[in-house]
Order: C-alpha cells, then structure tokens, then sequence
C-alpha cells in the first residue's frame, strides 16, 4: 500500500483568537497558517500588536498583585491538575491540529500531548511543596528562608515542539505563583491557542493569570522581552535569537532562563548492542524529521565497525516512508515551511560540495512528497570538522557520519562544537560509560538510548545551548527569587 492511498478527513479554517478565547490579545493584521503537507489554510490568525502586549503584560501584573495566586499553592495545584485533564480529554482533537500546522506525524503528535499533560501534572504535584528553610543563627537570630515568584514572566516558544516546550516553562511559572504572557512561533499558534483555551476553561484559573499574544518575533516578541513589567523571559529557539533577548533583558537586568540550539554527537563503540544503537541512530536523527533541538545529527563510529554499521543504516533510511503525517504509516514527515526546506537544501548542497553523499538523491515527485516541504534523509560521510554542514545546527534529516580510532578521538571530535545540549553514547563497557558520559560537555547524556525525556530530569544546554535548567526541580526554581526574613531580638544593633 502507498501513502497516496490516504484520505485526509476534511478540514474547517479556525479562526485565531476566535469566540471564547478573550485570554488572547490580538487586534492586529490577519495572516494564514499553512499546513506544510497540503499547503491549505489551516487558520486565519490576528497577530497582537505592540499596544496589545502592553495590554497583556499589564494583565498580568494585575493578576500577579490582586490574586489569590501567588499565596495558595493548592488552587495552583488544583488548576494545573484540571489543565492536564482536559489536554488528555482532548488528545485527539488536540494532536489532529498539530499535525495540520507543524506538520509532525499524528503518532509523535499524540505522544507531545500526552507528555505536555506529564509535564503540567509533575509541576502540579510540587505547586503545593515550594519550600524553604530555617535557619538559627544564634541566642537571639534567626532566619527563614522562603521562594518566591518574579511576577509576570515572558514564555516565547519555538514551532518543533510547541505544546512540550510550552508545558515545561509555562507550567513550573505558574505553580511556582507566577503569572505569564506567552507567546509562540508564528508558525504554531493555533495548537497553542487551542491547548491554552483547555487551561483558560478551568473555573478557578483567576483572569490575566494567562494571556497570549500573537505574531512575529522581531515585533511582538522584543515588545514583550523589552517590557518593563516582565520580570523574566523564559526563551526557547536559535542560540542566536537567544543571545538577542539576553541582550535586551540586560539592558534592565531582568531574568532570563535560555533554551537554544544543538548540533548533538551521538557515539557508538565497537562493543555496543549494534542493533539497538541503529535503532537509536535513526531516532536520534529522524525524529521530527531532524526538527529538534537535541537531534543527534553527528553520528561518531568505531573505526572497526563503521562502514557495517553506516551500510545498516543507509538500509534503514531507504526504508523511510515520507508521507502524509496524518496516515499512521508515515514515519518521515515533511519540514515545518519551506523557508526551513530552503535551508536544509543549502546544507545538502554544502555536504555534496565538501563531502561524499551516501544517500540517493530520493525523488520527491508523488502527489504529496512534490506538494508538501518534504526533504529527503541524507548521511553524508568525508566532511572536515570544519564544514558548516558539522558545526551549524541543521534543523533537518540531515546526519553527518565520522569514523573515530578510540575513545580520546572520540570524545575530541564530538567537542569540536560551540553547542553541548545533548549527547548520546554506545557501549556495553560501564566504566567507558562513566568515563565518556562525564567528558562530554552537554546537559544530557543518553546512554544505550536515546531522546528519552522525563518532567523529573533537568535538562538545558552548556556553551550556546542555554543558560539556566528547565524540568526537575531546577526547573521549578528558575521560576523563583529566595528571600531571606531575618529575625534578631538583640536589644542594641551596635
Ligand atoms: P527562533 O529563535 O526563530 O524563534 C523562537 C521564538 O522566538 C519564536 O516564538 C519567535 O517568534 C521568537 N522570536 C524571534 N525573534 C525574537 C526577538 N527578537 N525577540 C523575542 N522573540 C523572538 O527559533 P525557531 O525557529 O522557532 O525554533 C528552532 C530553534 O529552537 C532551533 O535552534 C532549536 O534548536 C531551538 N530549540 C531549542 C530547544 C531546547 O530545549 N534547547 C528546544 C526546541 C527548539
């Protein structure tokens, strides 16, 4: 059976805000989502103007100052919880949109709200545990040190994972007593739009606690960085659009927490269980169709095994099925836009130049691959570490592959990069595993697997992917300020 036998189910534009949706700020222009499959309209959005992120912020701070919120850990909870029930209630529906604007398989779509509701559900659970500590300081001192939130802070998402990478800011804010604006890609707002109406549905959410404001990040998200009343900025996408609003928050010293890009080395030892570590090369690269900020896009292989293993894995990727990401059969989906299809073509231009293409040339010329911004998967082999196709983030199907003699070679070229966000690694040998796992530079290390995440781990960047920890508990702290309350009853100070 072929992919071309699929029949899409019918689709009605939505219209962004739309009715009931008065958590939103939008007066601005109109612009369409397009779904990257069909190209159709998926939505018919109004972005926000500079006005309206004014309106918004100050919402926020309204909400922060006259709500209960901050003070009552249980009715976040009880919030959170009831936000996490409704984006499981709605699954379907919910991974149906995502699939139509960001253009992901149905099947990790249904997977990304599963996990946002994890997400929200973990941060739930801690709302009512924020603690502190006390501390004696002497006959007649002592000290109480307690968390508190920042106010309104600023979530600015990317489009590859925008319910995900929305929940794991979004939801440590709010439990921690936060109020929030946020803002997503121009490419997702509407699945943003739509899980957040889940969250602005719940009776005992307090007004302006959520708002969202819409439209393009040089205008509607630098009004938002650049607000005076936005106490922090929690900031997910390109390293350098990071460092842009890191530069902005400094101007008055507000608070940033980075999330940014990868260029992940994923290595794989001569002793390792070869078939399980293909497995995880595929995941590492395929996943979101190379579309994720801890793609494991720089395949590092024992010289004794590379060219079995890399054969193994050109099959593999022969057998990728590119389709209609909503045909469950589909294991490749197309690129986000064409603009991101313009630039991962650069980068197979770069390799083909610098390097050997292992891959065919696919021809994307069925009736969907010639409509939608598919890109064909493509491991290129001979590239000098130096290449712009090793070192720049792809964001595409795109893996580099580099044959290496031990373990010091190893490790030398897989921190041959500005990034370390993530890293993966092969082996049965523990103590290599210790060794290797703790040499590697990178807020991650998967060891015999590969893009497992969990609400419970921290996960962030070192060098530039990022500053500051998202999930966990570091997660939940980066949401708040500590205060010490310092008690003396000594008669004289002096
Ligand atoms: P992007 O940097 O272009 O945009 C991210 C968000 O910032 C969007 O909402 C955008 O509108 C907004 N933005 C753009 N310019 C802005 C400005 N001047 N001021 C304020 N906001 C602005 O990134 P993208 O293309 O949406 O996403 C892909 C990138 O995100 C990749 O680099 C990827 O590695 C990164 N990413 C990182 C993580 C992580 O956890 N480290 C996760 C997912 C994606």
């Amino acid at each position: 059976m072929s992919s071309e036998t699929f029949e899409r189910p019918a689709w009605k534009v939505l219209a962004v805000p739309g009715p009931d949706r008065a958590f939103v700020v939008a007066s601005g222009a109109s612009f369409e989502d397009r779904d990257p499959t069909t190209q159709e309209v998926v939505a018919e959005v109004r972005a926000s103007t500079p006005e309206d992120v004014d309106l918004a912020v100050e919402r926020a701070d309204q909400a922060f100052w006259h709500a209960r919120w901050r003070n009552d850990g249980a009715i976040r909870a009880r919030v959170l919880y009831g936000f996490a029930q409704r984006l499981r209630d709605n699954r379907d529906a919910l991974a149906e949109l995502l699939t139509r604007e960001q253009g992901k398989t149905i099947g990790e779509a249904r997977s990304e709200i599963v996990g946002s509701a994890e997400m929200v559900e973990y941060y739930a659970g801690l709302a009512r545990s924020i603690e502190g500590r006390a501390l004696a300081l002497g006959d007649d001192a002592h000290g109480v040190v307690i968390r508190e939130p920042l106010g309104v802070v600023a979530v600015i998402t990317p489009w590859n994972w925008p319910l995900t990478l929305l929940m794991r800011s979004l939801a440590p804010a709010l439990a921690a007593g936060n109020t929030c604006v946020v803002k997503p890609a121009s490419l997702t707002p509407a699945i943003t739009v739509e899980a957040l109406a889940h969250l602005a549905a719940v009776s005992e959410l307090p007004d302006g606690v959520v708002t969202c404001v819409l439209g393009p990040g040089g205008v509607v998200g630098d009004a938002l960085v650049g607000h005076p009343k936005v106490h922090m900025i929690a900031f997910t996408g390109e390293s350098g659009t990071g460092i842009n609003v890191m530069r902005r928050a400094a101007a008055d010293l507000r608070k940033v927490a980075l999330e940014l890009g990868g260029k992940s080395p994923n290595l794989v030892f001569a002793d390792a269980n070869l078939d399980k570590a293909l497995d995880g090369a595929m995941n590492a690269i395929f996943t979101t169709t190379g579309q994720i900020c801890t793609a494991g896009s720089r395949l590092l292989v024992e010289a004794s095994i590379y060219d079995e293993f890399v054969g193994r894995l050109l099959q593999r990727t022969a057998a990728l099925r590119l389709g209609d990401p909503l045909d469950p059969r589909t294991t490749l989906a197309p690129l986000v836009s064409a603009a991101q299809q313009r630039v991962v073509g650069e980068y197979v231009e770069i390799g083909r130049r610098e390097g050997t293409l292992l891959t065919d040339d696919r021809v994307l010329d069925g009736p969907v691959t010639s409509v939608g911004c598919f890109a064909a998967p493509t491991i290129i082999a001979d590239l000098p570490l130096a290449s712009r196709a090793v070192q720049e983030e792809i964001f595409g199907p795109v893996l580099t592959v580099h044959p290496f003699g031990d373990e010091e070679e190893a490790v030398a070229i897989a921190e041959n990069t500005e990034f370390g966000l993530a890293a993966g690694l092969w082996t049965a040998d523990l103590n290599r595993a210790w060794r290797v796992g703790r040499a590697l530079r990178s807020g991650t290390v998967w060891i015999n697997t590969y893009h497992h995440f969990y609400a419970e781990a921290e996960v962030g960047g070192f060098r530039k992917s990022g500053l500051g920890r998202q999930q966990g508990l570091a997660g939940l702290y980066e949401f708040t300020e500590t205060k010490h309350l310092n008690f003396d009853s000594k008669e004289t100070l002096w």
